[in-house]
């Protein structure tokens, strides 16, 4: 896989991360148990899931620039690694040139 496509992907997946945090702003911690709907952030082009996290799920994966959520199956080897597999979702890692797209676009940096 080319730079160019790491890239591609790498912005399709912030631009999603961008749409969850406004989903994510001005829900309350209140209730940790709460599920709430998030997008996909995968970078498979016409991906419209939703998944379901708890806020403090949501939040974990927030804390990394570089980590993004997706459905099981909806990771792409060669452009990210999964670092977490859970019930409802699964974390990907970025790295090479995904990463630094990433890094730059950090809604929280
Ligand atoms: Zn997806």
């Amino acid at each position: 896989m080319d730079d160019a496509t790491q890239r591609r992907i790498g912005g399709n997946e912030a631009a999603f991360r961008k749409l969850n945090e406004t989903l994510r702003a001005g829900k309350p911690l209140a209730d940790a148990e709460q599920l709430f709907c998030f997008r996909c952030e995968c970078g498979v082009l016409g991906c419209n899931k939703l998944l379901e996290l708890t806020l403090p799920e949501y939040e974990a994966v927030r804390a990394w620039p570089t980590r993004f959520l997706v459905l099981d199956g909806h990771e792409i080897p060669e452009a990210e690694r999964v670092v977490e597999r859970r019930e409802r979702f699964s974390v990907v890692e970025k790295e090479g040139d995904g990463a630094r797209v990433a890094v730059d676009t950090d809604p929280r940096a």
